[in-house]
């Protein structure tokens, strides 16, 4: 076995990025982290960290961090357009349908405790790098240089495309994204609200869907909010070319309840989520000495509700195979991906089935869809929907 210590370099510091450098430190390997935004950021909508990701988070030894940052809604408020609640899921029932080894944590808040851990470390042989991007990409036989938006060109063992999903990496090595995008029809829309509007209680999460649109708040505590928009649309890519600042009044400005005390606060939001959801489905993850991870791979999509559950366990997995095979990068790269990729298409299946849900075409698909959500707290209806939502696996 050679002793030379392997070098990785990782695209992305999101949750896949920052997963792969903990995790090949963890191994062994020396990682540099190329990061395009200019700092870290800790904004984001709360999801769902369940399944493989959260076995995953316990053998990196971050669960602890990741479970003091669990928040839990006290209710959930399905409203009318008028501002009056339709029904509400009390606190338990949802805590209930989410299972045992779940959590509900901001986006932010994982990349915050994964950034943690990998700077946390003595001696540390991961550098961060900000503001930086992929510029280039070349592999030989012996190894495959970067070339940076800094004008520097790393050498390194390995690459990871972690930046998510309109990756640079992937563009670079794989080909264009429009091959291997598919798009749900969607668009998402999330920043973080400095005030908690009028008519969403504290510790509460309410939300609004009308005909093909939902708008909802999820309190934070105090006076912190996160707003969450979806909707259908048949022209996402145009949508996306016209930002969140145009297309979010133009999809929410008649909707009512609390969407216009939400969209003043558009303006002077600090950093806007704003993408079309859609997945990637790429025939294979590495190329050479190439491998994409997280959405930059698979992305399954907010529907699916698992992409940073998946980005986790795809990270421990890359660095689990990476130790069995420390002299074999094909052999470690065909491995990690025959474990993960069952996984990732049952999610992608899983997001194309439940699509419909988030954003019903009409008021009888919308009923339709509430009814289970009714009467969750009975025993046999709260299984339906775990089953449904693939919730316990
Ligand atoms: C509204 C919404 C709700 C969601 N809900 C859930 C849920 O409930 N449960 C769940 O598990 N998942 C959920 N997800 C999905 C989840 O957030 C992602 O799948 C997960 O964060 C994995 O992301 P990633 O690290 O692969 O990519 P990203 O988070 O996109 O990170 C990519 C990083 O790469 C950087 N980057 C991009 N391009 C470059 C470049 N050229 N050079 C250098 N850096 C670059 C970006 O700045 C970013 O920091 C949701 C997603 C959305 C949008």
């Amino acid at each position: 076995m050679s002793t030379h210590r392997r070098r990785a370099v990782v695209i992305g510091a999101g949750i896949a990025g920052l997963g792969a450098a903990l995790r090949l430190h963890q191994a062994g390997w020396e990682v540099l982290v190329a990061e395009r935004a200019p700092a870290r950021r800790s904004s984001g909508y709360a999801v769902a960290f369940a399944g493989l990701g959260y076995d995953a988070a316990e053998r990196m030894g971050i669960l602890p961090e990741l479970v003091e940052r669990h928040i839990t809604p006290d209710r959930m408020d399905y409203m009318r357009p008028d501002g009056r609640t339709r029904f509400s899921v009390p606190g338990p029932t949802v805590r209930a349908l989410a299972g045992d080894r779940a959590l509900n944590i901001l986006r932010g808040d994982i990349e915050d405790v994964l950034y943690a851990a990998v700077t946390g470390r003595t001696p540390n042989t991961v550098e961060i790098r900000f503001g930086t991007s992929i510029v280039g990409v070349e592999q030989d036989a012996d190894g495959v240089d970067v070339t940076l938006g800094d004008g520097t060109v790393e050498r390194a063992d390995l690459l990871v495309g972690a930046d998510g999903l309109h990756s640079a990496t992937r563009r670079l090595v794989f080909g264009p994204e429009d091959y291997m995008r598919l798009d749900l029809n969607h668009m998402a829309g999330v920043f973080m609200l400095d005030t908690l509007p009028d008519g969403v209680e504290p510790g509460v999460t309410a939300s609004l869907t009308d005909t093909g649109r939902t708008l909802a708040v999820v309190s934070l505590g105090g006076d912190r909010a996160v707003a969450f928009f979806g909707y259908r649309t048949e022209r996402p890519m145009a949508e996306l070319a016209d930002g969140p600042r145009v297309a979010l009044p133009r999809a929410y400005g008649d909707m009512g309840w609390v969407a216009p005390q939400v969209l003043t606060q558009l303006p002077g939001a600090e950093s806007v989520y704003f993408d079309t959801v859609s997945q990637m489905v790429a025939d294979g993850w590495s190329r050479g000495r190439v491998v994409l991870l997280g959405d930059a791979a698979w992305c399954v999509t907010l529907f699916a509700g698992y992409g940073s559950s998946l980005a986790v366990a795809g990270a421990d997995a890359l660095g689990a195979a990476l130790e069995r095979h420390a002299d074999d990068l094909p052999t470690a790269l065909r491995e990690w991906e025959a474990e993960i990729r069952p996984e990732a298409e049952r999610k992608q299946r899983l997001g194309r089935q439940v699509k419909g849900l988030y954003a019903p075409a009409d008021p009888f698909r919308l009923w339709l869809r509430d009814l289970p959500l009714r009467f969750a707290s009975y025993r046999p209806v709260s299984a339906l929907l775990q089953r449904r939502l693939q919730l316990t696996s």
